[in-house]
């Protein structure tokens, strides 16, 4: 158990100055109001704030932050308030504790709405105070390191959370030891075979390498003492993590994998970096194009080395990072290297950027409502590389990988991405979908008549240019919609006597906007043209009299009114949710397109090159042909709750309301209309086509049965493989 002692020995190691006062009073109360906890482990429940406390003091952080630790848990676990926090220990204090005793109650691995208001309010907290998350972060390391004494099923989803929430924010904030140590674990915890087997591998390699490193380590010693170039050289094995990471992601064997070894060379001067790459270059041969300069263009999170790799001795490749020791200490520990001790110091210049990069993020999820569309930006924020371009004038632009011209004319200004009609890349002209590299010039076109187009977002990678295009379209759709409603309405009040224009304004029809629960007439009638609300249900409230000629409503208005309903409904469909591969946890998994696989169903799947694992019926006419040692086992888990897309077939013969009982008994059931196709041929005989969202087979089978019920029908057929 970390004793208070050995917190306070550390602290004053890199900050003599520190409030030692403030950090023993907090550690005594802490004592007082947990007293009598225990762990889940039987240790006392203090070991756990003075673990993090102890986490939080080799990270530097001041006596705030420290203090704070050790408080960490008494509102959310003692009787002790927010208020007494401040009357003892100040209003900062009380803040931060409070802050994180939040962060604590939210639950990430529920469901994904829930996950990205969690994930929301946590970059919200970072925005506010970074401490909040530094805290949060190193609570979390210490519940990792402390997880074996929860329950198997608690420890996987806490491993899984770490994986998916926290492990990335630490990436971000370019604490890297945090980061390592967190996916390690988790990594253990969350797939524990894949983690034993490349622990196995990692051995017998280090057995089988063990001369090699030796050997280039020497060759590296003897060559910077000739050069007179005092340098520490390292070399060490990626995390298993990493390895694990980059196998599955890139579609490799363990021994494809040829940066397991990393040498590192710590030098004194920033010149010696390049000096001393210039020495390599001329012993081994690089290749080219495995350069990065991080130095001359660091990463967001202030992470700067140079990375070279270069073919070794016997003919191996060998991965070599170069950089002083500041940037070596920044590199471990990001921006808590930033974070001054010093009390009340101004935030430096990098602090401020990776500052700017949360404040962007908040800032441009304000205009998204959709919890599954803000889940997608972060995620895309969060996880992505970078890639650093250029602007004409030569000043440099940080946009994640895959960003094409759309993305950075979104970055320069919100009109320019909505007036961009093409661009050029070092000086040639590419189409707008094209992908951007490091390094590239890239100018923008602009028309002023020009706005955005729905295509963009099949290829835009960045949350600014996604949120802006969709809140284009949402405004035009809005429009579109007020005039279509109005001319629906028009033309439906002249035919029963009436003018819906005078009784615009006449005010008449704001009563019935408000009857319908809104504050205008435009949004009611936005309503009418989204089939939403019939304009015949908006006369009905205006003139409530009208409804006496209720029985000759016009059915072909309802008919569509239904299905638009229905479709206006339908949920996005998430990919890898209720799906299971045997022996891979976290694997990207997609539903195949050709048969369309749902729960119930017998199932298989298929390893793609690079996009995970795609799943088909078993049987599937496309899966009969694919590659045999490619196919793999799969199995729905328990816990789905998606819908998944069916096609059905019903033949009939034509009668009146036959396309309306079908929409009806299908939403009756339960499921949603995704599409629906109807055709009629000269002798009445009816074929339509529904592509309908359910749960499972089981629903499924139950609307099929019901349709069969329906009076004219002669066949109702899952359809499958466009047939
Ligand atoms: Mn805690």
């Amino acid at each position: 158990m970390v004793r208070i002692q050995d917190i306070l020995d550390t602290i004053v190691e890199y900050n003599p100055d520190a409030e030692l006062h403030l950090v023993e009073r907090a550690y005594i109360y802490s004592a007082q109001v947990h007293d009598g906890h225990m762990r889940l482990s039987g240790e006392p429940y203090l070991s756990h704030p003075l673990a993090v406390a102890f986490i939080l003091a080799r990270m530097k952080l001041d006596s705030e932050s420290i203090a704070a630790g050790l408080l960490h848990d008494v509102i959310e676990d003692t009787h002790t308030t927010k208020e007494e926090i401040e009357r003892r220990f100040g209003h900062n204090i009380a803040r931060i504790v409070e802050g994180v005793t939040k962060l604590s109650k939210l639950s990430f691995s529920d469901k994904v709405y829930r996950q990205a208001e969690s994930l929301r309010k946590m970059i919200l907290a970072m925005a506010d105070d970074i401490r909040v998350v530094l805290i949060k972060l190193a609570d979390r390391l210490h519940n990792m390191r402390t997880l074996d004494y929860h329950k198997p099923d608690r420890k996987v989803a806490i491993a899984r959370e770490t994986l998916d929430i926290y492990a990335p924010i630490a990436a971000r904030l370019g604490i890297f030891w945090l980061k390592q140590e967190l996916e390690d674990v988790a990594f253990y915890y969350s797939m524990p075979e894949k983690y034993a087997e490349i622990d196995l591998l990692v051995d017998k390699a280090r057995d089988e390498k063990e001369a090699y490193v030796k050997e280039v380590m020497e060759k590296l010693k003897e060559k910077m003492s000739a050069e007179g170039i005092e340098a520490d050289i390292k070399g060490r094995f990626k995390q298993h993590y990493s390895i694990y990471h980059k196998m599955l992601s890139q579609n490799l064997e363990f021994n494809q994998v040829y940066d397991l070894i990393a040498f590192r060379i710590i030098l004194e001067k920033k010149a010696q970096c390049y000096e001393v790459m210039g020495i390599i270059h001329d012993m081994w041969k690089p290749i080219h194009y495995k350069f990065k300069d991080y130095i001359g263009v660091p990463k967001p999170n202030g992470y700067q080395s140079l990375h070279t790799t270069v073919i070794g001795p016997h003919g191996q490749r060998v991965e070599i990072q170069l950089r002083t020791r500041d940037m070596d200490a920044i590199a471990e520990s990001g921006i808590a290297a930033h974070w001054s001790y010093k009390e009340g110091a101004a935030i430096d210049e990098q602090t401020g950027k990776t500052f700017a990069w949360l404040r962007n993020l908040v800032e441009n999820q304000e205009e998204s409502t959709d919890p599954d569309e803000f889940l997608e930006n972060v995620r895309i924020d969060l996880y992505s590389d970078e890639i650093y371009v250029f602007t004409p004038d030569g000043e440099i632009k940080t946009l994640p990988k895959g960003a094409t011209p759309v993305d950075f004319a979104y970055m320069i200004h919100t009109q320019v991405g909505d007036q961009c009609v093409g661009a050029k890349v070092n000086g040639r002209i590419v189409p707008l979908a094209h992908k951007l590299e490091t390094g590239n010039i890239v100018n923008i076109i602009t028309a002023k008549d020009h706005h955005p187009s729905a295509d963009w977002l099949n290829f835009v990678v960045t949350v600014k240019a996604r949120s802006k295009i969709r809140h284009w379209i949402n405004s035009q759709e809005k429009e579109r919609s007020i005039s279509l409603g109005k001319e629906m309405c028009e033309k439906l009040f002249r035919k029963k006597g009436y003018s819906f224009n005078a009784m615009i304004k006449s005010g008449e029809m704001d009563a019935a906007a408000k009857a319908f629960g809104f504050g205008n007439v435009d949004d009611v009638v936005a309503q009418v043209g989204f089939g939403k609300i019939t304009s015949l249900q908006l006369l009905h409230k205006a003139v409530p009299d009208s409804e006496k000629d209720k029985d000759k409503e016009n059915t072909g208005e309802k008919i569509s009114s239904i299905l638009h309903k229905i479709i206006g409904n339908k949920r996005k469909r998430k990919s890898s949710d209720g799906v299971i591969v045997k022996g891979l946890d976290d694997i990207l998994v997609k539903f195949s397109r050709c048969c369309t696989p749902l729960p119930g169903d017998a199932i298989t799947g298929f390893i793609t090159q690079g996009q995970g694992v795609t799943v088909h019926r078993k049987g599937c006419v496309n899966i009969l042909k694919m590659a045999p040692e490619r196919q793999i086992d799969v199995q729905w888990s328990d816990s789905y709750t998606d819908s998944y897309p069916a096609k059905i077939r019903i033949r009939a013969t034509d009668r009146s309301g036959l396309l309306a009982d079908f929409a009806t008994t299908i939403s009756k059931n339960g499921a949603n209309i995704n599409n629906a196709q109807s055709e009629t041929s000269e002798y009445g005989n009816v074929r339509s086509y529904f592509t309908i969202s359910v749960s499972s087979i089981d629903q499924l089978n139950k609307v099929m049965s019901e349709l069969r019920k329906l009076k004219q029908v002669t066949e109702v057929k899952r359809i499958v493989n466009a047939e």
